[in-house]
């Protein structure tokens, strides 16, 4: 009996996905299929190699023959950057990374902030040095199921702020480039401003889109402008403006008042014609538990929800890029 390629394959890749499938040659009453299982871990590669060998007697075949490989999916760069320090930056990278774990995403957080890399101290792994196979840097597994690389795990503290350029450069290639697997996106804590690392950023990771998060103080956003013009002439999308900081919730009387003014983000992003992605109020009980290594993302209530939705617009904005 003849056994119709076309058929046989059809069979294998309505079970698999048929994106996944990628060669199928049938000899005989046997066949071999080559299928990407990138993304997958064990579990999920056995079962699509027995649901492949199924599909294949199903039509017809003796046997099947499943090579998996591991395509290297391409992987975004997210830039999280501000105008100035202090508004918040690494704690909305540490918790927008978190969340978009949560919605199910491979994802990966950089610190690149030089000044000061607190994203150990935000996810939990300070006091953790990250191991290298052949030159390469294997991330450090957080608690959060974020693995995470940064600036601090290179150098003493204080000393970052006295590297020049191309020594800035060739540290934040270590991080990028180090072993990430199956990240899909790679969160990049950027220092603040528009200085070398950004613009290696630029040169040369470039980045899939940018978030730059500002507190509602004017003084804040015309920062937050430069550095969106920054990106604007790397040719990066700047997916949105988030506003942190944004109105105090009082623990002790209930009232919300605006320390910093109200809604300057959004009317900021408004003007400048990008999307305002959403705002985070100045709450002390995220200060406290980005303090104790446990982002506010990974929990219940209105902080996590705040980040979740966040990543949300986020992650809606960023496929838009694709
Ligand atoms: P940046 O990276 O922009 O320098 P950080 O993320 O380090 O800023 O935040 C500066 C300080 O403000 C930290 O102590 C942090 O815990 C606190 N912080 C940031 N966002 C909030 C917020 N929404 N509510 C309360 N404290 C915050």
């Amino acid at each position: 009996m003849t056994i119709d390629e076309a058929a046989v394959r059809q069979a294998i890749a309505d079970a698999v996905g048929g994106e996944r499938l990628q060669v199928v040659r049938v000899t005989g009453t046997s066949a071999t299929a080559v299928i990407d299982a990138g993304g997958l871990d064990g579990a999920a590669r056995a079962a699509l190699e027995q649901a492949a060998k199924a599909a294949g007697v199903a039509a017809g075949l003796d046997e099947v023959r499943v090579a998996l490989t591991a395509e290297k999916r391409s992987r975004r760069i997210l830039a999280v950057g501000s105008g100035k320090g202090g508004v918040g930056k690494s704690t909305l990278s540490a918790n927008l990374a978190v969340a978009l774990a949560r919605l199910g995403r491979k994802v990966g957080l950089v610190d690149a902030d030089i000044y000061g890399p607190s994203q150990p101290r935000l996810l939990g792994t300070e006091g953790r040095k990250p191991e290298a196979r052949d030159k390469t840097m294997i991330p450090i597994p957080s608690p959060w199921g974020v693995p995470m690389l940064s600036m601090g795990h290179l150098v003493q503290p204080g000393q970052a702020i006295a590297w020049r350029g191309p020594m800035a450069g060739s540290a934040l290639g270590q991080l990028i480039e180090a072993d990430w697997g199956d990240t899909e996106i790679l969160v990049v804590d950027l220092p603040p401003g528009t200085g070398d690392i950004q613009l290696t950023m630029l040169q040369k990771y470039k980045p899939a889109g940018a978030v730059i998060v500002s507190t509602p103080q004017d003084l804040a956003l015309i920062d937050a402008t430069r550095a969106i013009g920054l990106f604007d002439q790397g040719k990066v999308p700047v997916l949105g403006l988030v506003e942190n900081m944004a109105g105090y919730l009082c623990p002790h009387c209930g009232q919300v008042s605006d320390p910093f003014g109200h809604g300057g983000a959004e009317m900021t992003a408004r003007e400048l014609g990008l999307p305002f992605l959403g705002r985070v109020p100045l709450d002390i009980a995220i200060r406290q538990k980005s303090d104790a290594g446990e982002p506010p993302a990974a929990g219940e209530g209105p902080q996590a929800q705040a980040f979740m939705g966040l990543a949300r617009a986020v992650l809606a904005a960023l496929d838009q890029t694709a």
